[in-house]
C-alpha cells in the first residue's frame, strides 16, 4: 500500500513526550487567561469526560511575546491523555492537552513551538496555492512539467498536450465539464499503461496468477493498494506524475503479492525491479498534493 497525502489531507503534528507540561519553559510570556479559554475551562468541568473546545481568535500572548505572522484559528482540546501534542490543519492549530493541564503551559506549549507552528501553516498554505483546478488558464503540473490550462472549441472531445499547453477541447466548455473530461483522459491512460504492465511484471516475477482484479480508482488517501486476495487497485491520478513514478507504483504493488508486508526482503524485491525507488517517493511525497482535484 501506498499511502499520499493530498492537501485536504495535510495533517501535521507535534507531541510532547514528557509529562503534561510543556519541556521548555519560554523567558517571557505573560500567560494572559483569555475569556475564551476560560469559557472552555467551565465547559469542560461541565461535560464530563467529553473532549471541550475552545476558540480563540486570534491568538493573544502576552507583553513581549513575539506575534505570531499569520493569524489561525486555535482550537483546545482537553482529552484523557498525559501529553501535549499540536495539529495543524485547515488553518487551524489544534492543541490537545490532558484534562488539568494548565492554560499557562498550553500557551508556553504553543509558543515554545511556534517556528513549527509557523512553518506548518506556511507549508500548508503553499500546498493550498498548488492544488490543482481544472480552470481555464490554470497551471497544471503534468508529468513534472508546468503546463497551462487551455479550453478549445471543437465537437471533438480530447484532451493534448502541445508545448508548455494542457489543451482540452469540447463543445461548450464548462469546469465541470472540462474536468470530466481530464478524468477520462486519466482513466484511460492509466487503463492503457498500468494494466499491462502490472500484468507483464506479475509475470516475470511469477506471480500472473495471484492477480484477481485491477483496479483503477481513485481514492482520498492511497496511490495503490494489494490484498491479500490479489486485488490491485491503482488511482488513476498517478497518471499525472512521469511514467517512472507510475512505474515504481507499479511495482511497489506487484511485489505486494510475493511479499504482503514491507519487510526487508519486500524492499529489495522492489529494489531489484526499479532500483531508483527511493528517488521516486521522494518527488512523490514532495509533489503528490498538486495531483489531486
Ligand atoms: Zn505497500
Amino acid at each position: 500500500m501506498i499511502e499520499a497525502k493530498p492537501t485536504t489531507m495535510a495533517n501535521a503534528m507535534i507531541e510532547t513526550t514528557g509529562s503534561g507540561n510543556s519541556p521548555v519553559q519560554p523567558s517571557v510570556m505573560a500567560a494572559k487567561t483569555s475569556g475564551a479559554a476560560a469559557k472552555s475551562k467551565s465547559a469542560a468541568a461541565k461535560s464530563k469526560g467529553a473532549a471541550a473546545k475552545s476558540k480563540i481568535v486570534p491568538l493573544n500572548f502576552g507583553a513581549g511575546a513575539r506575534p505570531f505572522t499569520r493569524t489561525f484559528d486555535c482550537v483546545i482540546e482537553r482529552q484523557k491523555r498525559k501529553t501535549l501534542a499540536l495539529h495543524v490543519n485547515h488553518k487551524k492549530v489544534i492543541v490537545r492537552c490532558p484534562q488539568r493541564a494548565s492554560e499557562r503551559s498550553v500557551w508556553e506549549f504553543i509558543d515554545d513551538n511556534r517556528d513549527w507552528i509557523e512553518k506548518r501553516l506556511r507549508d500548508e498554505a503553499l500546498r493550498y496555492r498548488e492544488s490543482l483546478r481544472i480552470e481555464k488558464g490554470a497551471k497544471i503540473f503534468y508529468r513534472a512539467r508546468e503546463l497551462t490550462i487551455e479550453f478549445k472549441e471543437g465537437r471533438k472531445e480530447r484532451v493534448m498536450v502541445s508545448g508548455d499547453r494542457f489543451i482540452i477541447q469540447g463543445h461548450k466548455l464548462t469546469n465541470a465539464k472540462a474536468r470530466v473530461q481530464v478524468e477520462d483522459f486519466l482513466i484511460d491512460k492509466a487503463s492503457d499503461y498500468i494494466l499491462p504492465r502490472a500484468k507483464g511484471l506479475a509475470k516475470y516475477l511469477g506471480v500472473d496468477h495471484k492477480i484477481n482484479e485491477i483496479r483503477l480508482r481513485k481514492t482520498k488517501s492511497k496511490w495503490g493498494h494489494c490484498t491479500s486476495q490479489g486485488i490491485l487497485q491503482y488511482n488513476w491520478l498517478i497518471m499525472l506524475a512521469p511514467y517512472s513514478i507510475v512505474d515504481y507504483m507499479i511495482t511497489h504493488e506487484v511485489c505486494h503479492l510475493v511479499h504482503m508486508d514491507h519487510s526487508r526482503r519486500f524492499w529489495s524485491l522492489v529494489e531489484s525491479v526499479c532500483p531508483d525507488y527511493e528517488r521516486y517517493i521522494d518527488w512523490l511525497q514532495a509533489h503528490e498534493h498538486r495531483f489531486w482535484f
